[in-house]
C-alpha cells in the first residue's frame, strides 16, 4: 500500500490524502499497521529546521563551520547541535518510526552525515532495517 503514494503523485496533497484514507478504509485488515504509523501525515509534512523558539523553517545551509545559528525571523540565537538534535527528533516523532541518514539530512537541509553521526552520537540509537542503518531514540 506504500506504493499509493507514487501511483498518486500529482499536485494536489488534499486530493491525494482523500484518495489515500478511503484506500486505506477500504483495506480493514491493515488498518492496525497504519494506526501505528501514521505516513500520510509524515508526507504531508514540509521537512526543514525548525528555530526552537518560533518553529519558523530555517532555509539555509548549516554546513559552515558557524556553531551558532540566529533565526532571521525572531533573532533567537541557538547552537547548531541544539537546532538539529530538535529537527531529528521532530523527524521520528512525526515519521512514528526510526528514519534513515537519507531522511535525516533531507531534514537538516543537507547537513554532511559526517557531522551528523557525530551530533547524533549518545543521543540516537541505531539499528539494521533491510541492510539500511535507522535511527531511533
Ligand atoms: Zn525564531
Amino acid at each position: 500500500i506504500k506504493k499509493i503514494n507514487q501511483l498518486i503523485q500529482n499536485n494536489d496533497p488534499q486530493n491525494n490524502y482523500l484518495i489515500k484514507t478511503t484506500l486505506q478504509t477500504l483495506h480493514d485488515p491493515f488498518e492496525d499497521e497504519f494506526n501505528q504509523y501514521p505516513i500520510y501525515k509524515f508526507e504531508n509534512v514540509k521537512p526543514g529546521i525548525r528555530c526552537t523558539y518560533c518553529m519558523n523553517i530555517i532555509e539555509r545551509s548549516l554546513e559552515n563551520k558557524q556553531k551558532m545559528i540566529t533565526c532571521h525571523n525572531c533573532y533567537t540565537t541557538v547552537s547548531r547541535k541544539e537546532l538539529i538534535l530538535k529537527t531529528l527528533e521532530e523527524l521520528l516523532c512525526i515519521k512514528g518510526a526510526p528514519f534513515t541518514m537519507r531522511e535525516a539530512r533531507k531534514w537538516c537541509n543537507g547537513v554532511h552525515r559526517n557531522t551528523l553521526l557525530y551530533i547524533m552520537k549518545g543521543h540516537f540509537k541505531v539499528k539494521l532495517k533491510n541492510k539500511t542503518k535507522v535511527y531511533y531514540k
